[in-house]
């Protein structure tokens, strides 16, 4: 009797034992499904905000990309209508031969005063190192007009002629600290009749083509102040040479001389800036890309 009461005791025992581990699995089963939906939910929200922030990057993207070719086309219009105006624009270049000189500084300071930029076309001075300096200091481009300009030597050979142009080059590195453009001025112009006693009539047209070949952009000059013709021209034949000149010309390159006893090309030159403005020029400095008049038909 003792004994069947003891077992229905741990009867009772274990049934309740079965009845809370089911109830323990059912509310973990449940509380499990519960977090795990929650879980889902909450990274469905965050797929979605991603997936909508995709498409809002995606919506930018389009815009901006349609921002840059609207750009781009605006530039592009830009730059052909700078293109056209410059193709059409009055342009003179400045040039001044065979400096620097003692009339080099006054020459500066005027062109600062009309802030215009220049060309010197130079030959190697020895002792006038500082004002080479000076020259690309004031913004005005150096070119080379061979360091010795000695018509017997540079035209005695195509090899001469460029040791001559090369020793510039390092003359101009060494004093200004820039190697200086590769444009040049053939000493008397590329057809001149000067090499023809050192070397014939054919070796202006092989020495352009030399030079040509080595990089090199020449420019002969379309307007001549006629500085040259006299030792010391007089300043209103210089004023009117350079403004008949230039009246029927789109681009005008303009020859004047940087030598001591030019000293009537530095008093006629405000007079030809304000000519050359009255005619509707504007000033630019010589780039490889400037017009170039060329005397010789290269063969
Ligand atoms: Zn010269």
């Amino acid at each position: 009797m003792r004994k069947s009461y003891y077992n229905h005791r741990k009867k009772r025992r274990a049934s309740f034992l079965s009845l809370f581990i089911f109830l323990f699995l059912i509310t973990g089963s449940i509380g499990y499904v519960v977090y795990a939906q929650t879980t889902v939910s909450k990274a469905k929200k965050e797929y979605n905000l991603l997936v909508d922030k995709i498409n809002d990057a995606e919506k930018d993207n389009i815009e901006i990309t349609n921002n840059i070719k609207n750009l781009e086309d605006t530039v592009n219009e830009k730059n052909n209508e700078y293109e056209i105006m410059l193709s059409k624009a009055k342009i003179a270049y400045l040039t001044f031969d065979d400096g620097p000189s003692s009339n080099t500084l006054a020459i500066l300071d005027i062109l600062d005063k009309y802030n215009i930029k220049a060309t010197f076309f130079v030959n190697g001075h020895e002792g006038l190192e500082h004002l080479y300096k000076e020259i690309v200091n004031r913004g005005h481009v150096i070119a080379n007009h061979t360091f010795s300009h000695d018509y017997s030597y540079v035209y005695s050979s195509v090899e001469n002629f460029k040791e001559d142009v090369n020793k510039l080059n390092d003359f101009i590195e060494s004093t200004t600290g820039t190697a200086p453009a590769k444009l040049l001025r053939f000493p008397g112009g590329s057809n001149n009749q000067v090499s023809w006693s050192y070397s014939g009539k054919g070796f202006m047209n092989e020495l352009v083509k030399d030079m040509t070949n080595e990089g090199y952009n020449y420019f002969d000059w379309n307007v001549d102040s006629k500085d040259a013709n006299a030792y010391r021209q007089k300043k209103d034949v210089i004023v009117k040479s350079v403004l008949n000149g230039a009246k029927y010309v789109q681009k005008a390159n303009v020859l004047m001389h940087d030598l001591g006893p030019k000293t009537t090309t530095v008093e006629a030159l405000p007079e030809v800036i304000e000519g050359l403005i009255s005619q509707d020029f504007i000033f630019d400095p010589l780039t490889e890309d400037a017009y170039k008049p060329h005397f010789l038909k290269v063969k």
